[in-house]
C-alpha cells in the first residue's frame, strides 16, 4: 500500500499570490537559486480553458508541459519567474492546439531551454507556425515526442513518453504526448488531450497516483477501462469557468469520483501544487 497523505492548504490571499513554501524570487538576482532538494513539485497553473503544467524535478531540472492560450503567457511566465527560475530544461508541447501551445512562444522568448519535445503532427494554424518560427529563431531543435522516448532515466526518477503510439491520427488530440513521471514510489500521468483511441493503444504501465485528466475532463478522454489501468488517487482537471465546451463532462466527474480519493479543478481551486518526496503526496491549492 502506498502511503499517501493529502494535505489541503488554503493559500488564497487578496492578491491571489501563492507564497507559502514557495522559493523566494530573490534567487533571480544572485543566480544562486536551486530547486527544492529531493522534492518533486508539480504545478498545475490556472490558465482558464487550457493546460499549463510546470514541474520542479528532484534532479534539480525543470519541465513545462504546455502553456495555455497565447494571451495567458504572462500568467505562466510570471508564475515560473516567481518560483525563481530563469531556465527550463524540458519543454513539452503536447499537441498543436492553441489552448496548449499558445503561450509557449513567449515562454521560449523569456527562458533559456534545453530540450523541446513535440509530436510529429501537422497544423497550419498561425499559433503553431509562430511557435515553430520562435523555435527556429532561437536555434533550438525539436525532438519527436512519441511512445518509447525516455526523457529522464535515473535510479529514482524516470520520465517516459508512452503515447502517441501511431504515426498518424484523424483527430489532432490523439497526437498528444502522454507522459509518465515516476519518482520513487509516486507517479504522475499527464495525458494532454489524448482521446480514448490513443489511450487504448498504450502498452506501458500507466498506473499513477496523480492523473492529469485528459482533455479538460471531456468524456472522450476518460473511460472505465483507462481508469482501471491508471488507478489514480488524485485527479487534476485543468479547465476554464463556464467554458463553451461544457468541460468537465458530468459523466467524467462521476467516473473520477468512483475511482479517486479527490478531484481538483483549476476553475474551482486556481493554481494546484502537488509535492512529493517520492513516498508521500501533498496537495496545496490557491483557493
Ligand atoms: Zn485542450
Amino acid at each position: 500500500m502506498k502511503k499517501i497523505v493529502g494535505i489541503l492548504l488554503l493559500l488564497f490571499t487578496l492578491s491571489g499570490c501563492t507564497t507559502l513554501d514557495f522559493p523566494s524570487s530573490s534567487g533571480l538576482e544572485n543566480n544562486s537559486f536551486t530547486p527544492t532538494d529531493n522534492k518533486l513539485v508539480a504545478h498545475f497553473i490556472d490558465v482558464g480553458q487550457g493546460d499549463a503544467s510546470f514541474i520542479e524535478l528532484p534532479n534539480k531540472k525543470t519541465m513545462i508541459i504546455d502553456a495555455g492560450e497565447s494571451y495567458e503567457s504572462d500568467v505562466v511566465i510570471s508564475y515560473i519567474e516567481e518560483l525563481g527560475y530563469d531556465y527550463i530544461d524540458y519543454v513539452i508541447a503536447t499537441h498543436p492546439h492553441t489552448d496548449h501551445i499558445g503561450g509557449l512562444a513567449d515562454v521560449l522568448d523569456t527562458f533559456d531551454v534545453d530540450s523541446i519535445y513535440m509530436p510529429k503532427a501537422l497544423s497550419t494554424s498561425k499559433t503553431y507556425e509562430n511557435l515553430l518560427n520562435t523555435i527556429d529563431k532561437h536555434g533550438y531543435k525539436v525532438k519527436t515526442g512519441k511512445k518509447g522516448v525516455e526523457i529522464v532515466n535515473e535510479d529514482d526518477l524516470k520520465i517516459d513518453i508512452v503515447a502517441p503510439c501511431q504515426d498518424s491520427y484523424s483527430n489532432l488530440n490523439n497526437y498528444s504526448i502522454v507522459l509518465k513521471i515516476t519518482y520513487g514510489e509516486v507517479s504522475f500521468l499527464y495525458t494532454g488531450d489524448a482521446e480514448i483511441t490513443s489511450l487504448k493503444e498504450i502498452t506501458d504501465d500507466i498506473s499513477a497516483d496523480v492523473l492529469k485528466v485528459g482533455h479538460h475532463g471531456s468524456n472522450t478522454s476518460t473511460s472505465k477501462e483507462f481508469l482501471d489501468l491508471v488507478k489514480p488517487s488524485y485527479a487534476i482537471i485543468s479547465v476554464g469557468k463556464n467554458n463553451r465546451y461544457d468541460h468537465p463532462n458530468s459523466s467524467t466527474i462521476k467516473l473520477l469520483e468512483e475511482y479517486t480519493d479527490k478531484i481538483y479543478r483549476t476553475d474551482i481551486s486556481g493554481n494546484i501544487v502537488v509535492t512529493s518526496d517520492g513516498q508521500n503526496i501533498e496537495v496545496e491549492v490557491e483557493k
